[in-house]
């Protein structure tokens, strides 16, 4: 060996000590997101019946925020907002949400937490319900978005015909669509069970969530975990564990076996000796779906729930939890799921997308306790349209709904009409202003009071900018479907969508006596 060949191989193991070093001291990153829980479901924020004492335990030893918003209203426009930190109508996942036979997806050429982290090193996996499109031959589930590992139902379980929801048969709860195939389970682009029993599909989750996180304690990479919760979003499911468990009923139950996952992939964090140094964030995609009654979740004090551009539809629960650098407490500071992208990218010493990013770093909210860069929050209806832009703008504790209009999630038979499907969009002007630190329930409009008048200035102002920069992303959201791209592990047979099936003696056992299937 030449001098020269020693020097090298010594530069070579002293440079791969100190990025290997480097490297275990990136900090790992973990999204833990409840579907459809609302701003009052929990006990941290006041729910007197559900059970969720891991939540507690994240919440004691987290900051909780109550200010806090999903991007929007419904889910697939959320998850998108979410991994991208852009709202979801630059990302065209716009009107409404995705269901199985979409030909679209999360465009391949937006940039996601998981392709962000990747860059620098990071292991990244998802877990759990996607929503952000399959596409032809998977084109956009997560292994496309920048995740090196999936597993789970790439949708809502209600988007699927309904099978058992708690055992030993009980009935489900809410219809599903029954005009779709069995709801299939992922590995990576592969669908390894289908119809696949929502009993012990948490059970399953864990696991995949715990050996990740071991697996990656062992090698010392850093590591990304999106974990999605099927829960709380109808209907509502749990295992033998939890059936009966709560005074909430199915609501209740289901959230408890949510809360035992939180707890699982907590415990996991400490035994393998991670939780100093993994940055935690607990949030929902957006309010209770109201039309599922008591069945449904529960906006607290806030007004209306999912789909609407009230408080009750995008505020929702949030805790942020790092143990020796996030200071345990409650903030009134503003945040969003769009702030989660910039703000990891902080945490982490990544470099932010080269597109228009709607987020802002919320590091010092998190970890300084001081104000947070946000000021404002803009708010889309569940299907935005160009035409109409903005429903609502938040500036500091002031906002302005310039249309309202209930949604088709909400109960019929709700006690407010504004939150009722049957409230017809209807244009504001003067847009309907309140003050939401004084009243969060939205129930005292202030645009007739001279003193105001300046304030509804401003956010005409602010309102009129945002638009303005706004680049409308074409539509990935069509109605134009193709039952062959709904996902099916026996591709090209028929009965379709019957004949979707990988686990025939579990499917002939079930429907022997059941007419559920056309
Ligand atoms: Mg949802």
């Amino acid at each position: 060996m030449t001098g020269f060949s020693v020097l090298l191989l010594v530069f070579t193991v002293i440079s791969s000590f100190f990025c290997n070093s480097y490297a275990q001291r990136k900090p790992n990153i973990v999204i833990l997101f409840a579907d459809d829980l609302g701003y009052g479901d929990l006990e941290v924020y006041g729910h007197p019946t559900s059970s969720t004492p891991n939540i507690n335990i994240l919440a004691e030893n987290g900051l909780r925020f109550t200010q806090f918003y999903s991007a929007s209203p419904v889910c697939s426009p959320s998850r998108a907002a979410l991994l991208t930190g852009r709202y979801q109508t630059r990302s065209g996942i716009w009107p409404g949400v995705l269901i199985p036979g979409n030909k679209g997806g999360l465009p391949l050429n937006e940039t996601t937490i998981a392709e962000v982290l990747k860059q620098e090193g990071y292991k990244t996996a998802m877990i759990g319900k996607w929503h952000l499109g399959v596409g032809k031959a998977g084109m956009y589930l997560p292994t496309n978005q920048g995740f090196d590992e999936y597993m789970g139902i790439p949708y809502s379980h209600d988007m699927c015909p309904c099978l058992k929801c708690f055992y030993p048969g009980d009935k489900c709860f809410n219809t599903c669509d029954l005009q779709f195939t069995g709801c299939p389970l992922y590995n990576g682009t592969t669908i390894i069970d289908q119809p696949v029993d929502l009993l012990g599909l948490v059970e399953r989750y864990v696991d995949r969530a715990k050996n990740y996180i071991e697996t990656n304690a062992k090698s010392g990479s850093p590591f990304l975990l999106y974990f999605a919760f099927q829960h709380t979003h109808h209907p509502q499911f749990a295992g033998k564990s939890f059936r009966n468990s709560t005074l909430r009923g199915t609501f209740g139950d289901s959230l408890a076996e949510l809360d035992w996952a939180v707890g699982q992939v907590m415990d996991q964090l400490t035994k393998s000796g991670l939780s100093e140094n993994t940055f935690v964030f607990f949030t929902s995609d957006n309010g209770p779906s109201l039309r599922n009654q008591n069945r449904g979740g529960n906006a607290g004090l806030l007004k209306c729930g999912k789909g609407t551009s009230y408080e009750g539809g995008q505020r929702v629960p949030a805790i942020a939890h790092w143990p020796g650098r996030i200071a345990p407490g409650r903030t009134t500071e503003l945040g969003s799921t769009l702030d989660l992208l910039p703000t990891i990218c902080k945490i982490t010493g990544a470099s932010l997308p080269k597109a228009t990013i709607d987020g802002v770093d919320m590091s010092p909210i998190i970890f300084n306790g001081t104000k947070g860069v946000r000021e404002s929050f803009y708010y889309y209806f569940t299907e935005p349209n160009p035409k109409y832009g903005l429903y609502a703008v938040r500036n500091r504790q002031f906002k302005a709904h310039y249309y309202t209009e209930g949604q088709i999630n909400s109960d019929p038979d709700n006690h407010d009409p504004d939150c009722r499907p049957t409230s017809k969009r209807t244009a504001r002007d003067p847009p309907l202003l309140y003050d939401l630190l004084q009243d969060p329930s939205e129930q005292f409009n202030l645009n007739n009071v001279t003193e105001y008048q300046s304030i509804i200035a401003e956010l005409n102002e602010l309102k009129a900018s945002f638009e303005k920069g706004m680049v409308w992303g074409t539509s990935q959201i069509t109605r134009d479907v193709d039952p062959n791209l709904e996902p099916c592990c026996n591709p090209g047979c028929k009965p379709f969508p019957i004949c979707c099936m990988c686990h025939q003696k579990y499917h002939s056992h079930y429907y022997k006596n059941s007419n559920m299937y056309p």
